[in-house]
C-alpha cells in the first residue's frame, strides 16, 4: 500500500482545507520552524489511529486530543472540527484481502471537541481496531518503523530487547497477526 494523498481540515495548524499529493518516491518536506511540517507528520500518524498524547504533543489524558484541532490564533477563531484523510493507492493488493475489490482506500478520522474520534473507511463508519488492522498488516501504522521521528534513530539503537522485537515485529509484517490473536482472546 503505498500512500496517495493527505487531505487536512482543522487539524492543528491546518485550519484551511489543505491537500498534499504524496507521489512516487522520495518525499521532502521542507519549511521554516513552526511552519507545520512536523504537524503533517502527527496528522499522517493521527489518521492511522495514533492515541498516544506524546508522539502527538497533545496534554496527557481525558480531552487531551482535543489539542489536534485548530486552536485559534489572534485573526482566527478556533474550531471544533478536525479532520483527516488519507488516500491509499492499492493498485499492488497489499491491503488485506476484504480490500481487493479497491484500487483506492479511503481512511479517515475526525474529532469533534468534547466528543472524541470516529474512524471510516472508504466512507464507512468503523471502528479504530479495523484501521490499526488495515495498517498493521502492512507494516505501515502509526508506529510504523518506516515513520522515523526526530528522537527516534537514537531510541531505536538504545531500545531494550523486548522493544527491539517488536519493532522487527512491525517491518516484517507480522505484529497485525498479534492483533487479530489478542482480538480473538477477547472474545
Ligand atoms: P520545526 O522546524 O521547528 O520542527 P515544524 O515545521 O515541524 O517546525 P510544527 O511543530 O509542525 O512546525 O508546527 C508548529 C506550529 O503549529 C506552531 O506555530 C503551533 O502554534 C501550531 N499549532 C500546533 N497545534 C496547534 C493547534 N491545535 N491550533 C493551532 N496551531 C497549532
Ligand atoms: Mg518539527
Amino acid at each position: 500500500m503505498k500512500f496517495a494523498k493527505l487531505r487536512l481540515s482543522g487539524f492543528k495548524s491546518f485550519v484551511e482545507p489543505t491537500e498534499l499529493l504524496i507521489r512516487e518516491g522520495l518525499t521532502g518536506v521542507v519549511g521554516p520552524n513552526g511552519c507545520g511540517k512536523s504537524n503533517l507528520l502527527e496528522a499522517l500518524r493521527w489518521v492511522m489511529g495514533e492515541s498516544s498524547a506524546r508522539s502527538l504533543r497533545v496534554a496527557a489524558g481525558g480531552s487531551g486530543m482535543d489539542d489536534v484541532i485548530f486552536a485559534g490564533t489572534a485573526k482566527r477563531p478556533s474550531r471544533d472540527l478536525a479532520e483527516v484523510r488519507l488516500m491509499l493507492d492499492n493498485r499492488a493488493r497489499r491491503a488485506p484481502a476484504e480490500f481487493n475489490a479497491d484500487e483506492e482506500i479511503e481512511v479517515s478520522r475526525a474529532i469533534m471537541r468534547g466528543e472524541g474520534s470516529t474512524y471510516s473507511l472508504n466512507g464507512r463508519e468503523v471502528r479504530l481496531k479495523d484501521v490499526q488492522l488495515l495498517f498493521a498488516d502492512a507494516a505501515t501504522g502509526a508506529h510504523s518503523p518506516a515513520l522515523v521521528s526526530q528522537g527516534r534513530v537514537a531510541a531505536i539503537i538504545n531500545a531494550k530487547p523486548q522493544e527491539r522485537r517488536q519493532l522487527l515485529e512491525e517491518a516484517a509484517g507480522i505484529s497485525g497477526l498479534n492483533v487479530r490473536r489478542r482480538e480473538a482472546e477477547l472474545r
